[in-house]
């Protein structure tokens, strides 16, 4: 008689939410879950954090696809959190391993601060230990313990305060980031109405972080943070400042404090003391603001639920690419590629750097944060001061630098130009706007000077920081419009070097200046490009400023539809996106807001497609486990199809539904490119704008004409690369301009973030087209509806299939 098959257990990986809260914690629960299941393991969801591991009971359910619905959009933790005291101690964590073993969990993924971390890394350290301990006394049997001899953790850094080393980002720092901008821009008015000073004390408990980036983001005029207290007499150097700026014309005076602020003797600075000082030494109406537990809440950002999503999948592939002597992962952030480090160094390190404050070893502290928290704060330093001798360069060194905007306007345009003439003149260049782009220069008369050509002055640019669209005004008009009066306008202004912000206009102007050098001199000089755009199509570029602010209103825009469409029940909503032929703004909406579909110009849109779509949303609806009530998305690129255009979809889909569901088109249009920039494109603009011009001082400052333009490098675009920012040339055989530019379709011919769509469609359960009939659409029989409890809807075929789009990411 043939023995029965009895098939194999599935891999049970728990996923939980510890420590502190913070925005983006509920789209890593969605996505581990959701990817749990696609490998074709089992999702448990352990409620309360490290209390619900020890309590067990409840606390410990298993997930299905439908239970993780909408939880992207939603802030705090939505499975729970909390301080476990018992966790501490090691009976609390034996009872722990005998309750993971007794429900079967494999592995655990924690979202969590550097305390969740160094717990689950205890946790696992001891773990044959406990499970020896558990049998000894009888409590599990040896058969028992078998199959759970290694367990797999894997840890994510969900804090808002950004305090774990070995990662750029941790999930939820740049949500905290925003509310704390809006705060502070909302005290902006007050302020400058009344001439009155602000001292506004910020969360991060050891870790200045979010102090010094609000700082940046806002153009406070100083900072306190941990790492770096200020020198003995802080407060005559304070005042020094505040009284420059106020010289210079600011009516506003913004001080922001970290909680954790102290002196170079470890004693805490409070924020009333600053008031003090201000009020006492400079007699300036000053008022204290405490932002709290505000900073925790509200929605998360874009780049939270970017971030949460392709962390939380490449925990699971982490997971499950372990082996018993894989050391435990920490899945971290570096620019733009998401890497897996060593959970156990990096905590290490983190400890480090609170040794370092505690040791009062402030410069090793300042190294151990991070690499780019240093750059951030020497250009933070160096855009408030506004006078200083001690830096200015010798006068052969100095250039005169003009700075332009290209293309339709992208937020952190401003906060760029701002942060670069700030630079300017601490080092004694001139910085020198042109107004209204290229046909500003072109419609420049030499009996008659119109302006649109003048030096700039640091109170000019100063309320830039946080200002939307373009100040100095942009244009897509070209060089080649007008050829010898852009190149005489070069002359009679004598520019040194060309600065050049905007996106795919503003790589073609610098590459057909460039190619003019042969005949026009004046077109030797280095030129350039800081990609901003919200379309993100610049060829060298990962990232273009204004991308994260567009995708910030745009997920605002659909969340605020999907409310309307879950009100009244069994809505499609098609919108659609801006991006030019590029879909990485509708492919990147997509993942963060879980749209059912995204169409883009890159895969077109077919009947098939359509129709295979409309199927899925029929069963959807059919299967209805509250689906009815979770208004659907349908994302559209503008240019993805000439036929099928938003209404078209939208109206095919309302006549497919035969009444059972309707749908509706939204554009939203030019709304898309946001009010105020975005925190992160505001000092990612500061730290970009700053780093282009050291390159083009220590690159090109003395050179001769012949010698700029003998140099590759001397028309450029700064970007990020994988987890790299790096310079690349334009020109050349091998430069961008030949080797990585779709010149028709106005995008790069390699599209970084390709390979991400495929996750967005697993994600949200879309079937592939190997699901469907390819005649009718309908999804093929066998192929299991995630509506269905229990049951993931992508085909059993492709169940297993690492989502390798993401190990690669950034690559
Ligand atoms: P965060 O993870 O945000 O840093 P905590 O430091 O409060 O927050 O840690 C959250 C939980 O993690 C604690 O309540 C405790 O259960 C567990 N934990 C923290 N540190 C340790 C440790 N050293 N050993 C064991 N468990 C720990």
């Amino acid at each position: 008689m043939a023995t029965p098959v009895v098939p194999p257990k599935k891999k049970r990986i728990g996923v939980m939410t510890s420590g502190g809260d913070s925005q983006g914690m509920n789209g890593v629960v969605r996505s581990v879950v959701r990817t749990t299941i696609h490998m074709g393991c089992e999702a448990y969801a352990i409620y309360e954090g490290y209390d619900g591991l020890v309590q067990a009971g409840d606390l410990i359910k298993e997930m299905h696809w439908d239970d993780v619905r909408g939880y992207l959009s939603r802030g705090g933790t939505l499975i729970g959190t909390k301080r476990c005291m018992e966790f501490y101690e090691r009976p609390g964590r034996l009872t722990a391993a005998k309750n993971m073993v007794e429900k079967g969990i494999d592995a655990l993924i924690i979202c969590g601060g550097d305390g969740s971390l160094t717990g689950a890394d205890m946790f696992r350290a001891e773990w044959p230990g406990l499970l020896e301990e558990l049998v000894s006394k009888g409590q599990l049997t040896r058969a028992q313990v078998e199959p759970y001899q290694h367990l797999n953790i894997c840890g994510l850094v969900g804090s808002i305060d950004n305090d774990m080393s070995g990662t750029d980002a941790t999930i939820g720092c740049y949500s905290s980031l925003e509310r704390i901008c809006e705060m502070v821009d909302a005290v902006f008015d007050t302020a400058a109405s009344h001439k009155r000073g602000f001292v506004i004390e910020v969360m991060g408990r050891h870790c200045g972080w979010l102090a010094l980036m609000a700082s940046i983001a806002t153009g406070a005029d100083y900072v306190f943070i941990p790492e770096k207290p200020p020198s003995e007499g802080w407060e005559e150097e304070m005042c020094e400042i505040v009284t420059s700026h106020r010289k210079l014309g600011k009516r506003r005076t913004i001080i922001i404090i970290s909680e954790g602020a102290q002196d170079t003797d470890l004693n805490k600075i409070t924020a009333d003391q600053v008031v003090k000082v201000l009020s006492d030494q400079l007699k300036l109406d000053t008022r204290k603001t405490v932002l709290g537990h505000t900073q925790r809440g509200g929605l998360p950002s874009f780049y939270d639920r970017w971030l949460s999503t392709l962390q939380g999948v490449e925990a699971v592939n982490a997971i499950l690419d372990a082996t018993p002597d894989t050391p435990s992962p920490v899945i971290t952030i570096r620019e733009n590629k998401i890497e897996r480090s060593n959970l156990q160094e990096c905590v290490a390190l983190t400890k480090s750097v609170a040794e370092a404050i505690k040791q009062k070893d402030f410069n090793k502290a300042m190294q151990l944060r991070d690499v780019e928290f240093k750059e951030y704060f020497d250009s933070y330093k160096l855009t408030t001061s506004t006078d200083r001798v001690k830096m200015r360069l010798p006068e052969e060194k100095r250039l005169r630098i003009a700075i332009i905007h290209v293309g339709a306007p992208a937020g952190g345009m401003n906060p760029a130009t701002r942060a670069a003439v700030a630079y300017c003149l601490s080092r004694g260049h001139t910085p020198i706007a042109i107004h209204n782009g290229f046909p500003g220069l072109q419609r420049h008369h030499d009996d008659k000077p119109i302006g649109s050509v003048r030096t700039i002055e640091w109170i000019d640019v100063d309320p830039w920081v946080n200002e939307g669209g373009s100040e100095l005004g942009t244009n897509r008009g070209l060089p080649s419009e007008d050829l010898p009066q852009t190149a005489h306008c070069f002359k009679l202004y004598k520019f040194d070097a060309l600065f050049l912000i905007g996106g795919f206009e503003a790589f073609t102007a610098a590459s057909e200046i460039r190619k003019g050098r042969d005949k026009y001199p004046a077109f030797r000089i280095p030129l350039l490009v800081l990609p901003a755009t919200v379309s993100n199509n610049v060829p060298g570029t990962e990232y273009s400023l204004g991308s994260d602010t567009c995708l910030n209103t745009l997920i605002g825009f659909c969340d605020a539809i999907r409310q309307s469409a879950s009100a009244s029940r069994r809505r499609v909503f098609v919108i659609e996106t801006q991006g030019g032929k590029s879909g990485y703004l509708a492919t990147m909406a997509g993942l963060s807001i879980g749209a059912l579909a995204v169409y883009i110009p890159e895969e077109g849109i077919n009947i098939h497609m359509l129709s295979r779509d409309i199927e899925f949303l029929r069963e959807n609806f059919k299967y209805d486990k509250g689906a009815s009530r979770a208004g659907k998305i349908i994302l559209r690129n503008e240019t993805a199809s000439d036929v099928y255009t938003t209404q078209v979809v939208a109206d095919m889909i309302k006549e497919e539904a035969r009444g059972r569901f309707e749908s509706r088109a939204a554009v939203p249009g030019h709304y898309q490119q946001g009010g105020k920039p975005s925190p992160m494109d505001r000092i990612r603009a500061q730290r970009m704008a700053i780093k282009c011009m050291q390159f083009l001082e220590e690159t090109f400052a003395g050179k001769s004409k012949d010698e700029v333009a003998a140099n590759k490098l001397s028309a450029a675009v700064i970007g990020v690369q994988g987890s790299e920012v790096v310079f690349s040339a334009m020109g050349g055989e091998d430069g961008l301009e030949a080797m990585e530019t779709d010149w028709k379709l106005r995008r790069p011919l390699n599209e970084f973030w390709r390979p991400l769509k495929a996750t967005v469609d697993i994600l949200s359960g879309r079937p592939k087209d190997s699901d469907c009939c390819e005649e009718c659409g309908k999804l093929l029989s066998g192929t299991p509806l995630k509506s269905v409890p229990h049951g993931p809807r992508v085909r059993a075929a492709s169940i297993g299939q690492p989502l390798t789009a993401v190990v690669s990411y950034g690559q």
